[in-house]
């Protein structure tokens, strides 16, 4: 079997180290890039979010590879994500493109499901040797979060613009290329205080900003129009309410392991919309307001266009913005999105929290 995945954020790194260890030659499609889109906006419904359109541009480019089999998380829940491997099966299968989808879903009842699910993927190796592989390659996805999470936080203060993110790319190759456990977290330590070692502006006012919405657009950096990015140059210090590892964890894994949840965050969102609307619509209204309790300055909430249960709780941020005194802004992407449009509403959102902040300020004194 000749694997592959689609691309979301970091995680490829993940998917390789489990794959490999496992003895599967494992096919990386080739990064996303504006081919990668128009491949997938030529074989998609118009009508069909982002995130479709660039996984169909990723499948076609690793068959030209060489991959026969794609594995793929799959969704349950009132969004389009739980059919989207039917339809994306019937896109390829329209095209001639020979490709196995193996989907793994969340489990229903007992991570045993997803276990025998993985069965597809594991072929002759023990269990012993699934759960190590499970485990070296979870090691990475905190990893590569961790150095994720720092590189949004210190983006902002760095004195030489690019500095950050060349020894982010360092630490991303350097955690793919780690071959233990021990390695891996030798490696997130070297390469955050690598980051901290750098030129940067400890006492510069920055501006706080949260980051809520659909996992795909908040995960990859294309998807978004490398908006974490943008944020950092323009002054702005990140947080995203959704890391690779918190999805893994709370739906492959159930909750089992001790990392940061969204129940809490479900939870406060309950007063404003009590029922699931799909996808991370709940937790994009909790998110927010966890960051107006933290005291961030603001939050964007962004995601693909048409995305329904971003659209569903857009309706409502209105409301959070009235009672929290936060403001909102929400940005949807697709296919059209040019980057320098989207600096510009970036920049004015953070010209005004700066300003509301300098006012506050004034006020105060
Ligand atoms: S969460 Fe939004 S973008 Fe993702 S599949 Fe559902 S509707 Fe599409």
């Amino acid at each position: 079997m000749k694997i592959t995945f689609p691309h979301m954020g970091n995680m490829d790194i993940v998917l390789k180290a489990l794959l490999s260890e496992l003895g599967h030659e494992v096919i990386t499609p080739p990064p996303i890039t504006k081919k990668t889109l128009s491949l997938g906006v030529q074989y998609s419904p118009e009508f069909a979010c982002l995130p479709l359109k660039v996984n169909i541009g990723n499948f076609i480019e690793a068959v030209e590879k060489g991959a026969d089999t794609v594995i793929m998380a799959g969704g349950i829940g009132p969004c389009r994500f739980g059919y989207y491997n039917q339809v994306q099966r019937e896109i390829l299968k329209d095209m001639g493109v020979q490709l196995n989808m193996v989907v793994l879903e969340p489990p229903d009842q007992h991570i045993g499901e997803l276990l025998k699910r993985l069965r597809l993927i594991t072929g002759s190796n023990s269990w012993w040797k699934l759960i190590k592989a499970i485990r070296f390659s979870y090691e990475k996805c905190l990893a590569l979060d961790a150095i994720e999470k720092e590189a949004s936080r210190l983006r902002c203060r760095e004195l030489q613009r690019g500095d950050v993110d060349k020894v982010y790319r360092q630490g991303r190759k350097a955690i793919d290329q780690a071959r233990s456990v021990k390695e891996v977290r030798k490696k997130q330590e070297e390469y955050i205080q690598a980051m901290q070692a750098l030129p940067l502006d400890w006492h510069k006012k920055v501006v706080k900003i949260g980051m809520v919405g659909e996992i795909y657009t908040l995960l990859e950096p294309t998807a978004s129009g490398y908006m974490e990015k943008h944020l950092g140059y323009l002054g702005a210090e990140v947080d995203r309410s959704l890391y690779l590892s918190e999805w893994v964890n709370e739906h492959l894994f159930k909750g089992l392991l001790s990392v940061k949840g969204h129940k809490e965050t479900r939870k406060l969102a309950k007063p404003y919309l009590s029922c699931v609307v799909g996808g991370h619509g709940q937790e994009s209204i909790g998110g927010a307001i966890e960051y107006a309790h933290k005291g961030f300055d603001g939050v964007i909430q962004v995601g693909p266009l048409t995305c329904m249960p971003e659209i569903v709780a857009q309706s409502i941020m209105p409301l959070i913005e009235k009672d929290y005194g936060l403001p909102v802004l929400t940005i949807y992407t697709d296919e059209q999105t040019g980057e320098a449009g989207l600096i510009t509403r970036l920049e004015a959102f953070i010209d005004m929290l700066e300003r509301k902040k300098l006012a506050i300020r004034q006020i105060d004194i």
